[in-house]
């Protein structure tokens, strides 16, 4: 998919929202924040939310702060915070002055939660976490109030003055909103806004022993610094009736800052968790967070990946709500699009194989001048290469004796050398054991330059380096660092799926030029991938090279393979719809720009200033109606893209050759469904439920999901009752997949979605079903 669409026809909600808000003139400037937690180094994941945190801010000319969202004092570092600022800056970002602590507002929140308590919006609760959690109920049963609930606010002044004071333990009383012990969201059944944590902040040493939760720190900081739009990840998205609340419980009156969730970004063979990655740098399965292998910034940027290609890929993925795993082969794959534009082509042999020119002169040697970009048109972009008696080529492009296929050398056989001449191998020496140890060949001194002025043919030109002239160099070659697509798939020991192969290093033998390659440069090393000089291990005159990606695109194959005989299945279309063929709008438009120039003109416009694609704006400007319709849904919810899908699949199916006003709702009502799906309140597949009741003229969407109790579960704590009882239900099965038999999971999974009626978030069941398999439950906070 990526490169077909450009940057900018990649979809991406937030921009739309805040088009919007900039159009209604809600803002005077957009204010975005990246709030990272210093816990740990910056992964790939992160790439996104900073293209998308920054990118906006730039995009409509606001500004963008760099937070240290610091309050959990258990694990944070320095180190980390610089590492992160770092790995932003290499990506091109710029927060100017605008770098914040969330522990320099230490005091502030504390007054916050003062304010709340003189309101009687807050408490002192002295249960336990483990009573608080009992009493928190179930998504069926409403929770029951703490005994400690309705203290004055005198005494819960008192007490609050008390913990901070540390006259208590960690975990004596915590400090809850006090909001609704039945509210439908379990988010909001007075969450914990502070606890007691004897522990020495990175910044505040052992000035607090109190510390805010994030559900309380993060709104008012996003406030207090006058962010307008808080951008974060769809797991968030239950905490944002928090958000809400805190905020205006504390008199944040409107306009003020809202939270919006996106999907994360998530590759295959890939962990992006840094509790995780820190687990491999712990246990030294990895050098350092910065170890080549790591998916962290500072890991891929070692191993020698363009921020371009980074900032490049985010850009055409997208942004949107569907939480979905990229397959990694297309993140590759952009990367190799950059660094097949930039890189200089030089040769290396990364398994050497002795070679003697019986006829070359002993002693001589001649400098021939190779380009560094074959293909490009700067013929002075070149260095020289020496060309002598003996050389090295690669050990795999020769057979003694060749299978069919098998093109390049083998006795007898002639082919030409890189920017050099045509040998022919003439004879074969091997060592006591039979192993081959050098070839003997002439060569065709007429054939200068690679070419035979007879102009016979050879099949294949093989890379090389001087015997004389070339240098050994110690090259790394790395793959994936997992073996298996989802590493925390099945029980999730993600060591174990740790690949042993991941790095081999041999000795190559290098063109003389590389020798005085400054760290950090990046080449192609002919037909065999792009690599870059190790910023860290290389010295003056020895470099030490990485391997970036190999040639071969995986990404292509698979895409070509889709486009072949197993193209994926096309959504259903009624016969009397234009073909998809892409030419036929654009004839069809001619016709119908004379007879209705009001609807090219709407053809034009959702091409152009909407970015759908040809057949999206013809099917869309069939007739007025139509477009009407579309504009009417495009109005209550702005995501062209999303109701054009809905409006050219599934009511074009239905309509069959009804016209759309015999539709019993409206496109304000289509636009309505499509925004409860982009909001998550609703999965796609739900949302077909829902418009099958639609079509029955069973009311708005919002309605008949309220009515059919039809919301989305996207909460730990909503969805934790369903997998309580699928548990119970199935223990020998859950046995079997902690013994080790994952392939079970799929099982569970089914019976988790069918408990819930096919309303569990599919993502979260995911992740639930990981930390129950894996690990004991988490924590509060
Ligand atoms: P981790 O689990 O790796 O520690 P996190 O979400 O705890 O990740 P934070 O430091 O809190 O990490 O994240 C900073 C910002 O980056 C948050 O807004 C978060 O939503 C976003 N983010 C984290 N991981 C991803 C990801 N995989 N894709 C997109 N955004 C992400
Ligand atoms: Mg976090």
């Amino acid at each position: 998919m990526a490169e077909e669409k450009d940057a900018a026809a990649a979809g991406n909600f937030v921009r739309d929202i805040i088009t919007g808000h900039l159009d209604e003139a809600r803002y005077s400037q957009v204010v975005t924040r990246f709030p990272p937690e210093p816990n740990g180094y910056l992964h790939i994941g992160h790439a996104k939310a900073i293209c998308l945190d920054f990118g906006m801010a730039k995009e409509f000319g606001g500004r963008c702060h760099l937070r240290m969202d610091d309050t959990n004092p258990l694990t944070e570092e320095t180190e980390y915070v610089e590492a992160i600022k770092r790995d932003i800056r290499w990506l091109g970002f710029d927060w100017g002055d605008h770098f914040y602590f969330a522990s320099d507002r230490f005091d502030q929140f504390y007054d916050f939660a003062v304010q709340l308590i003189n309101d009687g919006k807050a408490y002192v609760d002295s249960q336990t976490i483990d009573e608080i959690r009992e009493n928190r109920g179930t998504v069926t049963q409403p929770g029951t109030p703490s005994p400690f609930r309705d203290r004055s606010a005198d005494e819960n002044l008192a007490l609050l003055k008390r913990m901070r004071a540390g006259d208590f333990p960690d975990g004596a009383h915590v400090v809850r909103a006090k909001i609704d012990m039945s509210h439908p969201n379990m988010q909001m059944r007075d969450p914990l806004l502070y606890r007691i944590r004897h522990a020495t902040h990175h910044r505040t040493g052992d000035d607090w022993c109190i510390y805010p939760m994030y559900d309380f720190a993060h709104c008012l900081t996003d406030a207090m610094e006058g962010v307008t739009h808080s951008l974060c990840t769809l797991e968030f998205e239950n905490n944002r009736d928090i958000y809400d609340w805190v905020l205006e419980a504390t008199g944040h009156t409107e306009p003020r800052t809202h939270q919006y969730e996106f999907a994360r970004l998530e590759f295959t063979y890939t962990i992006t968790s840094k509790r995780r990655l820190l687990r491999l740098v712990k246990e030294g399965h990895v050098s350092d967070w910065d170890d080549p292998r790591m998916p962290t910034l500072a890991g891929v940027r070692r191993r020698g990946i363009p921020a371009e290609a980074i900032v490049d890929f985010c850009a055409r993925l997208g942004v949107s709500k569907a939480n979905s795993v990229v397959d990694i082969a297309q993140f590759e794959h952009v990367v190799r699009e950059h660094l097949n534009r930039s890189t200089p082509r030089v040769m290396a042999v990364l398994d050497p194989l002795k070679i003697i020119i019986d006829n070359y002169p002993t002693g001589q040697t001649e400098l021939i001048k190779a380009p560094f970009f074959p293909e490009g048109d700067d013929p002075d972009a070149a260095r020289l290469l020496p060309f002598s008696r003996e050389l090295y080529i690669e050990r795999e492009d020769f057979m003694e004796d060749p299978p069919k296929k098998f093109y390049r050398l083998a006795p007898g056989r002639e082919v030409r050398l890189r920017w050099a001449y045509f040998i022919t191998c003439v004879s074969v020496d091997k060592d006591a054991d039979g192993n081959i140890v050098a070839l003997h060949c002439t060569y065709d001194p007429d054939t200068s330059g690679g070419n035979a002025p007879d102009g016979r043919k050879v099949k294949a030109t093989l890379h090389w380096v001087s015997a004389e002239r070339g240098a050994a160099a110690p090259v790394r070659l790395y793959e994936r660092l997992f073996n298996v697509e989802q590493p925390l798939a099945g029980d999730g020991d993600f060591i174990a799926a740790l690949n042993p192969n991941s790095l081999k290093t041999v000795d190559a033998i290098v063109e003389p030029f590389l020798l005085q390659a400054t760290p950090g440069t990046r080449f192609q090393f002919e037909r065999k991938g792009y690599f870059i000089s190790d910023t860290e291990d290389s010295a003056e005159g020895a470099p030490v090279f990485n391997r970036i990606v190999t040639l071969k695109d995986a990404w292509k194959r698979i895409q070509k393979r889709d486009d072949g005989a197993a193209k994926p299945k096309q959504p259903k279309k009624p016969k009397n719809k234009p073909s998809k063929q892409k030419k036929a709008p654009l004839n069809v438009d001619a016709a119908r720009a004379e007879k209705s120039p009001e609807l090219a003109a709407r053809f034009d416009r959702f091409r152009t200033a909407l970015k759908l694609s040809d057949e999206d704006a013809h099917m869309l400007t069939d007739n007025d109606a139509r477009a009407a319709f579309f504009e009417a849904a495009i109005a209550a919810h702005s995501n062209p893209q999303g109701v054009a899908n809905w409006i050219n699949n599934e009511l074009m199916a239905t309509l069959k050759d009804q016209p759309i006003d015999s539709l019993p709702f409206n496109g304000t009502a289509l636009g309505a469904l499509v925004r409860l799906i982009d909001e998550g309140v609703i999965s796609t597949r739900i949302a077909k439920t829902v418009l099958e009741k639609m079509l029955k003229g069973q009311g708005a969407p919002a309605a008949i999901v309220e009515k059919e109790g039809l919301k989305q579960l996207s909460s730990p704590e909503a969805l934790h009752p369903i997998l309580d009882q699928v548990f119970a239900a199935n223990e020998a099965v859950v046995a079997q997949i902690r013994g080790g038999d994952a392939r079970r999971r799929g099982f569970l999974m089914g019976q988790i979605m069918k408990a819930s009626q096919g309303r569990a978030n599919p993502q979260l069941v995911n992740q639930l079903l990981d930390a129950r398999l894996i690990e004991a439950p988490t924590d509060e906070g």
